[in-house]
C-alpha cells in the first residue's frame, strides 16, 4: 500500500541513534506522517539507558518528548522487532555485517554508512536524480529484506546541481572544491584546537567517494546492473569551521554549449519523482537558484526547505572548463537523514515494503 493511503505509521528503528546523524534521524522522524519511531538502538555502551542520558545532544531543538526516555537498545536485529524499516545511521567500522544482518532478517534497512554503496546490487540513491535505481533491490538474495543506501553527504549536493545539466546538456568533466561541515565528522568530531582559525584539507576517503559515488548515481539503469556514467570528476575535500553545510565550487565541462539562462533554467525547472510523487520530505523546489552576488552561504542557505533543497549561485563563465558556480546543501539532513528518510518514502511509494 501507499504511504499515502496508510491509516496506521509504519513502526521504524534508528540504529546509530545518539551519533550526529542518528540526532538528525531522530528529530526529522519525530512527527513524521508515515513513520513511526519504536527503536533507538546504538553500541553497548549506550544500551539500557534512556535515550537523553546516552547522547550527546547536539542539535538546536530539544531532543523530542517522546523519544527523551525511550530506553536504548543493543544493535542486534531482535532490537527492531516489530519494525518494517530501519534506518541506519551507525559508525562505518560497523555498519557492514550488522545491515547485512538486519536486512536478512527481513528488513529494509536505508544506511548512509559507505559500507555497501558500491555492492552491484544496491542502489545508491538521491531520490531526485536516480529514483529508477531502486529497482535494483530486487536483485538482492537477502532472505525478504533489502539493503539501500544514501550517498556520501558531498556527493548529494553535488549530483543534484548536476542532474539537471547532464539531463539537458550532456557532462563531460567536473572538478569541485568542497568546504565541509564539522558535523560531517561526528561525534564529538574535530577538536576546536585543530579546526578553529583552521582550514583542515584533507579528510579521509572523502575525494574517492565523490568521485566513484558520482559515476554510479548519474549511471543508466541496465536490468540488474548499473553501467556507470564516463564523466571524469576530480574532487578536492576540505574541512572548514562551519557546524552544518557543505559549500561546494563547480567547474563543469558540458557535452554542448549552452547560455547561462539555460543553465539556470535547467535548475529552477528541474523536478524529480519525489515532488511528482508529492513525497512528504520532497522540498518544492528541490533545487533554488540565487541570484546574489555572494550566495549561497550556509548559515543564511542551509536550512531552504527545511534543509532538504540544495541551492546553487555564481554562476559564470570558466576559463579552463565552461561553467563555475557554487552549491550549498545540508550535510545532516539532505545530506543524511532527511536524505535517506527521502529514500525510504520512494521505498514505500514504489511498493518495496511488503
Ligand atoms: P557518529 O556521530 O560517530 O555516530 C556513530 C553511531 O554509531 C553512534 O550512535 C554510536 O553509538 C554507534 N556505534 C558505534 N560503534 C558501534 C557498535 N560497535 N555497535 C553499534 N553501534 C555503534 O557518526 P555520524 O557522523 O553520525 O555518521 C554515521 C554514519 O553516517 C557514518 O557511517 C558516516 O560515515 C555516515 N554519514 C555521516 C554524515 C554526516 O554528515 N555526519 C553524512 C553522510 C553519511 P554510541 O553513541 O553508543 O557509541
Amino acid at each position: 500500500m501507499s504511504g499515502k493511503g496508510r491509516t496506521k505509521r509504519i513502526p521504524v528503528a534508528v540504529m546509530g541513534a545518539t551519533g550526529s546523524v542518528g540526532q538528525r534521524f531522530v528529530s526529522l522522524l519525530a512527527d513524521h506522517p508515515w513513520f513511526e519511531v519504536t527503536a533507538l538502538t546504538a553500541s553497548q555502551r549506550s544500551a539500557g539507558r534512556p535515550y537523553q542520558e546516552a547522547v550527546d545532544w547536539i542539535q538546536s531543538s530539544p531532543i523530542p518528548s517522546a523519544m527523551a526516555e525511550t530506553s536504548m537498545l543493543p544493535t542486534d536485529p531482535g532490537s527492531a522487532r516489530g519494525a518494517a524499516l530501519v534506518f541506519s545511521a551507525l559508525d562505518s567500522a560497523v555498519a557492514g555485517p550488522v545491515e547485512e544482518e538486519f536486512a536478512r532478517a527481513g528488513l529494509v534497512v536505508v544506511s548512509n554508512s559507505k559500507n555497501h554503496r558500491m555492492d552491484p546490487h544496491v542502489p545508491l540513491l538521491v531520490p531526485e536524480v536516480n529514483p529508477d535505481h531502486l529497482e535494483l533491490a530486487r536483485h538482492q538474495e537477502l532472505g525478504g529484506g533489502a539493503i539501500l543506501t544514501n550517498p556520501n553527504c558531498s556527493t548529494i549536493g553535488l549530483v543534484l546541481a548536476l542532474r539537471p545539466l547532464e539531463e539537458r546538456f550532456g557532462l563531460e568533466a567536473v572538478s569541485v572544491v568542497t568546504l565541509q561541515a564539522l558535523s560531517g565528522a561526528g561525534v564529538p568530531g574535530v577538536a576546536g584546537m585543530r579546526v578553529v582559525d583552521n582550514v583542515i584539507p584533507f579528510i579521509d576517503e572523502e575525494e574517492e567517494k565523490m568521485e566513484r559515488e558520482t559515476h554510479k548515481i548519474l549511471g543508466r539503469l541496465a536490468g540488474d546492473r548499473i553501467e556507470p556514467h564516463g564523466v571524469r570528476v576530480s574532487a578536492q575535500c576540505n574541512r572548514v569551521a562551519v557546524i552544518d553545510g557543505h559549500t561546494e565550487c563547480v567547474s563543469v565541462k558540458l557535452g554542448r554549449k549552452a547560455t547561462a539562462e539555460e543553465l539556470r533554467a535547467a535548475w529552477t525547472e528541474f523536478e524529480g519523482e519525489p515532488q511528482r510523487l508529492g513525497l512528504p520530505s520532497a522540498p518544492r523546489p528541490p533545487i533554488r537558484y540565487l541570484d546574489a552576488p555572494d550566495a549561497p552561504q550556509p548559515r543564511l542557505h542551509r536550512d531552504l526547505a527545511g534543509g532538504m533543497a540544495a541551492s546553487v549561485g555564481r554562476l559564470r563563465p570558466c576559463e579552463v572548463l565552461d561553467w563555475k558556480f557554487v552549491t550549498l546543501s545540508h550535510n545532516t539532513v539532505r545530506g543524511a537523514a532527511g536524505g535517506a528518510i527521502l529514500v525510504a518514502e520512494l521505498a514505500v511509494e514504489k511498493g518495496l515494503l511488503s
